[in-house]
């Protein structure tokens, strides 16, 4: 689930680091893969899909030596702009996604915002869909990437070195941004020296007590990561799919109502096995003709695996294995739709993201009353 705001490194302990590279990946990335592996640090490189979608060669190189693959979309646009000029964020991160999740070594996916710009509205937005239910982010730095203008302007790489060693040992810790590859400015590209700053900059890093994790070892992110996603999905009707006892569910439960809580799992290949609120799995393989119950058993056969299809931004239609859909007849979830035009399309709703904004709503409530009681303070002296 996407944060309103940028996460970053402050809360990292004193001489931790963490190196993350951005806009990649392109000629440099595995030179600067491999020195970093010959130093056993592991990086974070934030790759921009249609740059990754032309080398997955270098992504299995990044897996391989262990470093940590994120999401930096397909295009490099200014998020809070596309957005607000209508551009689809959504499509950004996903078709990214495809790209890397194959050389993605954990089961989140990581996201930096080009140039670190970020909104509410954004993450409003990539919050609707069910696709990105499993996405930290964003995330922002202590140290800026400002190398691409140091080879922009001509720096010799040692000053360029000298620089982020200054900054770095004025911060001592938190999280730095280099660049592997330049997204937008083409003519920048053959001026990158990045590798060679790495060669002055870490050993001297090094000797001086610092240490190297990957974004996904920060301890605050982890707990972000351990987080349970749960989530609600609704028909036309406005009707849940809501856990009415141990084995069945039904179409028929009101918002709010805590049997209504979903959780997903993804099996690959865009399968996915659904979880009710008793920790049990959606099954088309019970005893009733065409009823989706909730499996008795904890492993995924055939019977607990759907095809997830999304249907524009927050729609999710269900296919069973056999090929049928997931429909609703009289309150009940069935699989004996035989084509997608009779399958019901579930409204999808992050129940996270409600509970992060029921409590923002709280706070408004406790600052209004705060507020209140101010002005009347104010009244009373003026009596
Ligand atoms: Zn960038």
């Amino acid at each position: 689930m996407y944060q309103s705001n940028s996460l970053n490194g402050t809360e990292l302990p004193d001489k931790t680091l963490c190196l993350t590279f951005d806009d990649g990946p392109g000629i440099h990335t595995p030179e600067i893969a491999r020195f970093l592996f010959e130093h056993h640090i592991k990086a974070t490189f934030f790759v921009v899909g249609k740059y990754a979608y032309h080398h997955p060669e270098i992504l299995l190189q990044l897996k391989q030596m262990n470093h940590l693959i994120g999401n930096h979309t397909f295009e490099h646009p200014d998020m809070p702009y596309y957005v607000s000029a209508d551009g689809n964020v959504l499509d950004q991160v996903l078709r990214t996604d495809t790209i890397i999740k194959p050389y993605v070594d954990s089961p989140n996916i990581y996201f930096r915002a080009p140039y670190g710009k970020w909104s509410a509205e954004v993450a409003n937005e990539l919050n609707q869909s069910i696709l990105t239910l499993n996405h930290i982010g964003p995330f922002h730095w202590e140290i800026a990437g400002v190398d691409c203008y140091y080879w922009q302007n001509n720096w010799l790489v040692t000053d360029a070195a000298e620089r982020y060693l200054t900054d770095i040992e004025r911060e001592g810790r938190g999280i730095i941004v280099m660049h592997d590859d330049i997204a937008d400015m083409d003519v920048v590209k053959p001026k990158n020296q990045t590798l060679d700053l790495l060669k002055i900059l870490i050993p001297q890093l090094l000797e001086l007590g610092y240490k190297f994790i990957r974004l996904d070892e920060i301890e605050s992110v982890k707990k972000i990561a351990a987080e349970k996603l749960v989530f609600t999905l609704h028909n036309k009707k406005g009707k849940y799919i809501s856990l009415i006892n141990e084995f069945d569910l039904e179409v028929e439960g009101k918002p709010g109502n805590p049997n209504n809580l979903l959780q997903l799992e993804d099996l690959g290949y865009g399968k996915v096995a659904v979880k009710a609120a008793n920790n049990l799995y959606f099954s088309t393989g019970g005893d009733k003709t065409f009823e989706v119950v909730l499996a008795n058993k904890i492993i995924i056969t055939e019977n607990e695996t759907f095809d997830l299809i999304p249907v524009n931004a927050n729609g999710v239609i269900l296919r069973c294995t056999n090929g049928n859909y997931l429909s609703v007849n009289h309150g009940k979830l069935t699989s004996q739709a035989q084509f997608i035009r009779q399958a019901a399309i579930f409204k999808f709703a992050n129940h996270n993201l409600q509970v992060k904004n029921e409590l923002t709503l709280n706070q408004k409530f406790l600052l209004f009353k705060k507020q209140v009681l101010f002005i009347k303070s104010k009244l009373l002296q003026k009596v």
